[in-house]
């Protein structure tokens, strides 16, 4: 039988990357979204189980001990990872995973699946955007948001090892044009 593929959408704090993957699930049956676990602490806007698998810094080392988890990164002193249970049933039974990470774990991916994974990043239009983006969410304080755009100038770096860049700079346009790369990569 036919197997899934995964889907890694990257792309700096901020660039919108949960929004596009949001539309991308509404048009499409045979896709699904990889919920992530992490170390770092819930957001007021968040849910557990939903949002992330939200552990403890401890937990989520044991998770590693486990080999539970398919790659894992550390962001901004936090551990994040993709618990391998997200994954291994949906590819075997032909649904496509998107996994929202960030570079580290989008290149381990790479490495592990080759052609197995399809890599796409999302840039910002531009860098003053960004940090626009950032503020006006409203859930980082400054600190934080300096460090987010700090990793971003290094993560836009790594883009050009990825499969596809696309600016999302229209929602909509954003949405279609990773439709049509895909249509084109999963035939
Ligand atoms: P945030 O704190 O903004 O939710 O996430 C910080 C960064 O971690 C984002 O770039 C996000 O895509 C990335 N991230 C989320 N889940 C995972 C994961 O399972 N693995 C890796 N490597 N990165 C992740």
């Amino acid at each position: 039988m036919k197997k899934g593929k995964l889907i890694v959408i990257s792309g700096p704090s901020g660039v919108g990357k949960d929004t596009v993957v949001k539309e991308l699930l509404k048009n499409n049956d045979n896709f699904e979204l990889s919920i992530s676990m992490t170390s770092r602490e819930k957001r007021l806007n968040e849910q557990d189980k939903v949002d992330y698998y939200f552990v403890s810094k401890e937990k989520f080392e044991k998770e590693i001990e486990n080999n539970n988890l398919l790659e894992w990164a550390k962001y901004n002193d936090n551990y994040y990872g993709t618990p391998k249970k997200e994954i291994e049933k949906r590819i075997n039974n032909n649904i496509n995973v998107f996994l929202v990470i960030e570079v580290v774990g989008g290149m381990n991916i790479k490495k592990m699946l080759k052609d197995d994974a399809l890599l796409i990043f999302l840039l910002p239009p531009d860098f003053k955007e960004l940090r626009n983006r950032i503020v006006n969410r409203n859930l980082d304080n400054e600190e934080n948001i300096n460090k987010r755009l700090k990793i971003a100038e290094e993560e836009i770096k790594v883009s050009k090892k990825y499969d596809y860049v696309v600016v999302n700079d229209d929602l909509n346009k954003t949405v279609k044009e990773i439709e049509n790369i895909i249509k084109k990569e999963l035939k």
